[in-house]
């Protein structure tokens, strides 16, 4: 069976589907969950979707549990952004949570939304509220291929999310004049460098971090990789900037020599630090399968230089991993906008479901890893093996059908293509 259109879809894939009403059949039982998810819902298209994802390839196989917040901006406005540090302070609660993607207002979401103020990003208040690291990961399929032929599995960027260049302060210079770098302790005693004498105009800028977030990031890193039991590579410029870079890459060497050495070890993993010029060279002629950690800016950059070269943003899973393990689970990309539009008018979307069903995949995962429940565990396998099996099958949206090296490629609309995802994954549950 094959819809091309959520017209074509038969009426029984189409109805949302009831707590005794499965495909799997009425004396089929749901895996039972013991402790809740944290769900934070979202705007625009990716909330339409999150719906569509729970209705048809959650509810009727899961008996899920969640504590549900509703982060969508209306909500968000209403509690004066309040439900997004109880969503944050309940991540911490309970440990894992999965979240749609929201939208950050500017001054025309002010004006669209009729808002009380600017709320914050809440991907930046649950970042600070849970002191975490932001790891990307691409989801490899076949058909659609990494622009770098030699790679074979996936490559996790890790990117320090502060200080440096994002913290910085800049001067521009008019004139001949002596630029100094001047820090003055607790007692008033200041340590004096010369920057540089001017002779005439030019710029400086100031930069700085702290040690207490980089060993954060550290421990975050190592935990990852831990986790997902992949090496880990570091990389800085500690040639040339040999006290800041030098800094960052003498806490990670003494965190793992004095925490992690054994578990490493033990986990048959690798630490792996080199200048970052030699890892560029090395990740493009690698079969991936690594975790890269970064500091901000190279983190920047690299990012979104690999999610093109993977295929899409829409293929892109993200997720926030506090020094303490706490874990929160989203999708790389925003609430599609430009879709959600299409979708108020009346019009058919084809919006790639994709980064955010392995969201959810990743936060049940893990609940099932620390709850003991082996069903879960392979309940997130199988979904995301049909997902991958259904866009290998040919079945795919429309961002995925433009650049898929596979033939007869049917561009699938946005539900119908989780329907189509909810028929293989019935066969291989074994329905
Ligand atoms: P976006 O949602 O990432 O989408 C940008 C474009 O990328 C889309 O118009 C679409 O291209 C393509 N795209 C992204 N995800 C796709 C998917 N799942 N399926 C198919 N195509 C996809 O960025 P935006 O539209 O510029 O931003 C919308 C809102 O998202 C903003 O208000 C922003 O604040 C928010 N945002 C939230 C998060 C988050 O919560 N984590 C992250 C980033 C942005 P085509 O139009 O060419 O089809
Ligand atoms: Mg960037």
């Amino acid at each position: 069976m094959t819809f091309r259109n959520v017209r074509d879809v038969p009426t029984i894939l189409r109805t949302p589907v009831s707590d005794n009403d499965t495909m799997r059949g009425l004396d089929m039982a749901k895996i039972v969950m013991k402790t809740p998810l944290v769900e934070m819902d979202g705007d625009e298209m990716t909330r339409i979707i999150w719906k569509m994802i729970k209705d048809n390839l959650l509810l009727p196989y899961i008996d899920l549990k969640t504590e549900y917040y509703d982060l969508g901006l209306r909500k968000r406005d209403e509690t004066d952004d309040q439900i997004t540090i109880e969503a944050a302070e309940a991540t911490k609660k309970y440990g894992v949570a999965v979240k749609c993607a929201t939208i950050t207002p500017n001054a025309d979401r002010v004006k669209e939304y009729d808002l009380k103020a600017m709320y914050k990003s809440p991907n930046g208040t649950i970042r600070a509220a849970l002191d975490g690291t932001v790891f990307r990961a691409p989801i490899l399929v076949k058909g659609i291929e990494p622009y770098v032929r030699t790679w074979k599995k996936p490559i996790i960027m890790a990117r320090h999310a502060y200080g440096d260049v994002y913290k910085n302060v800049e001067h521009r210079v008019d004139g001949p004049g002596k630029a100094e770098l001047v820090f003055t302790d607790q007692e008033g005693a200041e340590t004096r460098k010369v920057i540089h004498e001017f002779k005439g105009p030019g710029i400086i800028q100031g930069l700085h971090n702290l040690d207490d977030s980089i060993e954060g990031f550290a421990r975050s890193c190592f935990n990852y990789a831990l986790d997902q039991k992949i090496d880990l590579w570091f990389s800085t410029k500690d040639t040339i900037s040999k006290i800041y870079d030098g800094e960052f890459r003498s806490i990670f060497e003494k965190i793992y020599e004095n925490e992690y050495k054994e578990k490493f070890d033990a986990a048959g993993l690798e630490f792996f630090y080199t200048l970052i010029d030699d890892a560029v060279a090395r990740v493009i002629r690698s079969e991936g399968g690594f975790l890269w950690a970064l500091k901000n800016y190279d983190g920047d950059v690299m990012s979104d230089m690999m999610a093109t070269s993977f295929g899409s943003l829409a293929m892109m899973t993200s997720v926030l991993v506090s020094p303490d393990g706490i874990y929160e689970f989203e999708a790389a990309h925003g609430t599609v906008q430009r879709h959600y539009y299409k979708h108020l008018k009346g019009e058919t979307t084809s919006t790639n479901s994709v980064a955010t069903i392995f969201a959810w995949t990743g936060a049940l995962r893990k609940r099932g890893e620390l709850d003991g429940i082996d069903e879960l565990v392979s309940f997130a396998d199988k979904l995301e093996a049909a997902t991958l099996e259904t866009i290998e099958s040919g079945k795919m949206t429309g961002d995925l059908a433009l650049i898929t090296t596979l033939d007869n490629v049917e561009k699938l609309d946005t539900e119908a293509f989780i329907l189509a995802i909810r028929e293989t994954l019935e066969k291989k549950l074994g329905a």
